[in-house]
């Protein structure tokens, strides 16, 4: 009997993580001692750190758009046919169409999706960047803004938290050179009592707004929004008047998670080191889906499915290893059109964010043209 691996999930953790561990065990695949199923919900793969490009017309959907099937390593079967439950007990994931995958070892990896309608009025009165339609949306309200109040809202929890600062620095580039700086006013609001989570991203992000006459709130925790007189509401009282609204909507984990009772919100309870789901020793989780207190970010998958793959394929082939891992998570920024800022942390080093530069920029849109390796393992 072959040792079943499957994979529910086939994002950026989930990519990486099954192409990780084809290429340590394809001679155990070959030998039909390994089989490696993966389990995801649509055909294609999306690199989503691409929406903040596409609301500013700078890449065009095709080229954050790749096939899954031909991200995968041959010896992964692919199935597209969405989980709908997950027993543990049994070691059984049941898809859709009601086909079983036993499991000796599971993976979750369903990542996180936005919940606008959770804020009342927010889907109707605002646009947003987290998603590709949002992201088109966002582009064509753009280009026809005229001026006015422009007011950045976000979100709790929420992927990628160094996205509503970008999509900040962005837009003062993008009205810097459509000449338009004298009609906007940029007004950025955090729900937290500084304008970052990450202490010293915040310490340095605030004297940049500053600098650049962008207007702040912190504290500001949407409740709700009305559409017709174009007003957000915070839960702290604040009533904020805007012209055009870009929201960050809070997010939730997979509606699968929560209908296998795997954590509430969809957020699954996750060791931090050994990335093991708690209690269920034979279940890994990587990507946006954990509970780990640390950034929902394409770079924390990445090193999430390293140690994930690094195990898994070790417990087969020798029984186990001390792979553990640290909290490393690293994030080019963008500051504008042409310089990004860079940090890195972990679990005990806090970020230190590097002067802005060009060769940083560079480097981040290197790096989304590269994105296609890494999700093949290769990077
Ligand atoms: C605008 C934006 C900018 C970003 N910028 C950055 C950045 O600069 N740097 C960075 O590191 N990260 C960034 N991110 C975050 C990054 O994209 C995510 O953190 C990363 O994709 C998480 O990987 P994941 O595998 O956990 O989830 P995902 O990549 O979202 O993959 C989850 C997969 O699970 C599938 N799935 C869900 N439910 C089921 C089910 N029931 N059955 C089967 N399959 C299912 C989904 O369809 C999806 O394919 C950004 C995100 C956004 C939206």
């Amino acid at each position: 009997m072959p040792k079943r691996i499957v994979i529910v999930g086939g994002g950026a953790g989930g990519t990486i993580t099954g192409n990780l561990l084809a290429r340590n065990l394809h001679h155990q695949i070959e030998n039909g001692q390994v089989v490696i199923n993966m389990i995801t919900d649509k055909p294609e793969h999306v690199y989503q750190p691409g929406f903040l490009y596409i609301a500013f017309d700078k890449v065009r959907p095709e080229e954050i758009i790749r096939k899954q099937q031909d991200l995968l390593d041959p010896h992964i079967n692919l199935f597209i046919d969405p989980a709908v439950k997950i027993e543990r007990e049994k070691n059984v994931v049941i898809t859709k169409s009601g086909k079983e995958f036993p499991y000796d070892y599971l993976i979750v990896a369903t990542g996180s999706r936005i919940v606008p309608e959770a804020i009342p009025g927010l889907k109707e009165g605002a646009h947003w960047f987290y998603d590709l339609q949002g992201a088109q949306k966002l582009r064509e309200a753009l280009k026809g803004f005229e001026g006015g109040r422009v007011v950045i809202a976000v979100g709790v929890p929420h992927k990628c938290p160094v996205a509503p600062l970008e999509i900040t620095f962005m837009l003062y580039d993008y009205f810097k050179q459509k000449g338009m700086l004298d009609k906007v006013e940029i007004y950025y609001t955090y729900p937290i009592n500084r304008v970052h989570a990450l202490e010293p991203v915040a310490n340095w992000a605030a004297p940049q707004f500053e600098k650049k006459g962008i207007k702040y709130e912190v504290l500001f925790n949407m409740e709700e929004v009305d559409p017709e007189k174009k007003i957000l509401k915070s839960m702290e009282g604040t009533h904020l008047n805007y012209d055009l609204l870009i929201a960050v909507p809070p997010h939730k984990g997979a509606q699968v998670i929560e209908d296998s009772g795997m954590g509430k919100g969809g957020w699954v309870a996750t060791n931090k080191q050994t990335l093991r789901n708690e209690g269920h020793n034979n279940v890994y989780v990587v990507g946006d889906t954990t509970d780990i207190p640390i950034s929902k970010a394409g770079s924390t998958a990445h090193f999430e499915s390293d140690v994930v793959a690094e195990r898994i394929a070790s417990e087969i082939q020798e029984g186990g290893t001390m792979t553990e891992y640290d909290g490393k998570v690293v994030c080019f920024v963008e500051t504008g059109f042409d310089e990004a800022t860079y940090v890195w942390f972990n679990y005990k080093n806090p970020p230190k964010p590097t002067p802005p530069s060009k060769m940083l920029h560079w480097m981040k849109l290197g790096y989304n043209r590269m994105y296609w390796l890494s999700a093949r393992g290769v990077l």
